[in-house]
């Protein structure tokens, strides 16, 4: 074991792009993954491919594991618990926070340390500057492990609550995921209309640049002030029900807009008609 071994558990292509960092900057790289066939390009790079997850944890005192869930993490660790001891586990793996946190627990039980990490670039992003990760967890174990976190992206230590990482993840995620079908559905209305994504392309990126939305809403959201002064959740009722005309006629699924649209109108019937569509957050807050 070197200063400079490091393990990778899953090899998906997050894990991939993790792996394929690490020998480029020339670490003593162990790998496994419950289909050994996808380490195939890095055995040939000069990784060794554990024969056992037993092996694999032992290679190195940083495991980095970057699966599915937390499911694929206990079916993994679950394999070689006695191992687990003394080493530092970066559980690269989305779950909820609850997860994490249990798991942080069940890996002290065999005497391990999890950092929570929740990674904030897509896979060809690790290793490239300003890519960055959520981390969570016991900060002298980011400490001692600082150099090889850093191989993959920078860290944002949130704290020692091992949720916290995984919290941070899934707020963002949130975000993502529906603000990028939102793009998706954008686009098959483009097309579905004889226009390509290209074309739309720099209306698309004007349109998602929230930044003033955000700086604008983040300071009311917070001081619980709704007024409807710039615009109104009535308005963004009757504006919805524009898009799922236009999507309904353009001979697209409006069922994303409608769903949307259902929570507006349930605004409306909570009373807040007059209010701002930030007066969403207490609307979804109360179910
Ligand atoms: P994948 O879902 O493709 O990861 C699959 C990995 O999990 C493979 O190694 C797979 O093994 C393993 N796996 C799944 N279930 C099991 C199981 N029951 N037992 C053992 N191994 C299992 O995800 P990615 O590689 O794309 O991402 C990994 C993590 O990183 C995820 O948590 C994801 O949310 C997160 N992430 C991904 C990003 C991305 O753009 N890809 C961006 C940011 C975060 P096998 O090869 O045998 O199937």
């Amino acid at each position: 074991m070197t200063a400079t071994s490091v393990t990778v558990i899953g090899l998906g292509p997050m894990g991939h792009a993790m792996a394929t960092t690490y020998l480029d900057r020339g670490y003593d790289l162990t790998v496994w993954n419950r289909t050994p066939a996808k380490a195939a390009a890095l055995v040939a790079r000069g990784a060794r491919l554990a024969p056992t997850v037993e092996d694999a944890l032992r290679a190195s005192d940083l495991a980095v594991l970057s699966l599915t869930d937390y499911t694929a993490v206990y079916a993994i660790l679950e394999q070689a618990p006695a191992a687990l001891a003394g080493r530092t586990v970066a559980n690269l793996t989305s779950d909820t926070p609850a997860r994490a946190r249990e798991a942080a627990a069940w890996l002290a039980r065999h005497g391990a340390v999890q950092l929570t990490g929740g990674v904030q670039v897509p896979p060809p992003g690790i290793g490239t500057p300003g890519a960055m990760t959520y981390y969570s967890g016991p900060a002298e174990a980011i400490e001692t492990h600082r150099a090889a976190l850093e191989t993959l992206t920078g860290i944002d230590h949130l704290g020692e609550d091992p949720g916290l990482a995984a919290l941070y993840y899934q707020i963002g995620i949130d975000m993502f995921w529906i603000g990028l079908t939102g793009y998706l559905h954008g686009q098959a209305l483009a097309q579905a209309n004889g226009i390509s994504a290209q074309d739309f392309l720099p209306h698309a990126l004007k349109t998602v640049d929230f930044r003033y939305f955000l700086e604008f809403y983040a300071p009311r959201i917070d001081a619980g002030n709704h007024a409807g002064d710039v615009e109104t959740l009535s308005m963004a009722v009757a504006s919805l029900e524009h898009v799922v005309r236009t999507a309904e006629e353009s001979g697209v699924d409006a069922s994303l807009p409608a769903a949307t649209l259902d929570l507006f109108r349930r605004g409306v019937a909570a009373g807040r008609d007059q209010d701002s569509l930030t007066s969403l957050v207490e609307v979804v807050q109360k179910g």
